[in-house]
């Protein structure tokens, strides 16, 4: 498997990532299966090449420079109902680069309730278990039953949900290298699944600037109170540096307008978080993910 693995070279991140922001990836390569992500971790191993895996790019900033490692595309799209034991519970086995949303949606229209929330979320299924992503006051954990992990050494590992420890916006895989490739969700019957899930996409388009390149919430909510809340009582609807500005429609929002450079994107982001904490005393924590340039140099 390894020796089919066909690696592209200085490939433009700004095409694989929803802010259309970044430098070059040094190299990159789509994953379509299992065992090609097994065998391209194990090349990377090899070589002692750095990687990172990527789903739609929907939670990341990249830098300028771009990444200097290879760049693993999450393209493990298969789905498998499958009827469980349970008479009242239905179970699914999805590829971790499988459509959150979609999984969202096709499961809500099947009657079965659990993933409404993902419908409108922008993230594959392994994207959305590596930040245990959420909306509407579920999270991607609830529904979880086990994920299938790769470690950094390539071997494969069915963990059960019960073992892993996640909470608001984090997972235990945010501590390991290695990447997420098929997860088995528990859903139960529910009639009002789709029109529940149809009421959460439209909440979605009335309140979040949809048409806009962003990468969703940026920080994560405090206690008691959202961030988005926080930063509109500060004044900073409109605020930009450059071309990355904090939406008007929805403040937890930084989107990049037109060209926007990663430089200019972290600026906004510590200007908003220094005046939420002169004004509130209140220190914002980032949701979104700042992929770093590194400094191997090596060759694949
Ligand atoms: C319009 C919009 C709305 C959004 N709404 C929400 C929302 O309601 N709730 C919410 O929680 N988030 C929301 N987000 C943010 C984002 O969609 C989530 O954080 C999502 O979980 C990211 O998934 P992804 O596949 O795009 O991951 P990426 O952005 O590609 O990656 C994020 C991180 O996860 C790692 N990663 C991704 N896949 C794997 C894998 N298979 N194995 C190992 N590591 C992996 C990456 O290396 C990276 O560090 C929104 C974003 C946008 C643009």
């Amino acid at each position: 498997m390894e020796s089919l693995l066909q690696f592209q070279e200085n490939v433009d991140l700004k095409n694989y990532c929803t802010y259309g922001i970044g430098g070059l990836a040094r190299y990159f390569i789509e994953i379509s299966s299992i065992e090609e992500m097994q065998g391209a971790i194990l090349h990377c191993k090899k070589r002692n090449i750095p990687f990172m895996v990527l789903g739609k790019g929907s939670n990341c900033l990249f830098d300028d420079k771009g990444y200097n490692g290879v760049v693993l595309l999450n393209k493990i799209d298969f789905l498998r109902f499958g009827a469980s034991s349970d008479e009242i519970a239905s179970s699914l086995y999805v590829g971790a680069g499988y459509s959150f949303s979609l999984l969202g949606m096709q499961t809500a229209k099947r009657g079965l309730g659990g993933l409404e929330f993902a419908s409108g979320i922008p993230a594959t299924v392994g994207g959305a278990i590596w930040m245990n992503a959420g909306a509407n006051g579920n999270e991607t954990c609830n529904p979880l039953d086990s994920v299938d992990f790769l470690d950094a050494d390539g071997i494969l590992h069915r963990l059960k949900r019960i073992d892993l420890p996640f909470s608001y916006r984090s997972s235990p895989f945010q501590k390991q290298k290695g990447a997420i490739v098929a997860a088995t969700f528990s859903l139960t019957q529910k009639k009002e699944a789709r029109q529940e899930q149809l009421e959460i996409v439209n909440k979605r388009i009335k309140t979040q600037p949809l048409s806009e390149k962003s990468a969703g919430c940026v920080f994560m909510n405090p206690p008691q109170i959202s961030a988005g809340a926080l930063i509109d009582q500060c004044g900073l609807k409109g605020f930009s540096i450059g071309t990355a500005a904090v939406s008007t429609v929805h403040a937890n929002f930084l989107i990049n307008k037109k060209d926007a450079s990663a430089t200019e994107m972290r600026t906004l982001i510590n200007e908003v978080k220094r005046q939420v904490f002169l004004r509130t005393g209140i220190d914002l924590k980032d949701e979104i993910r700042h992929i770093a340039y590194s400094d191997y140099n090596e060759g694949v």
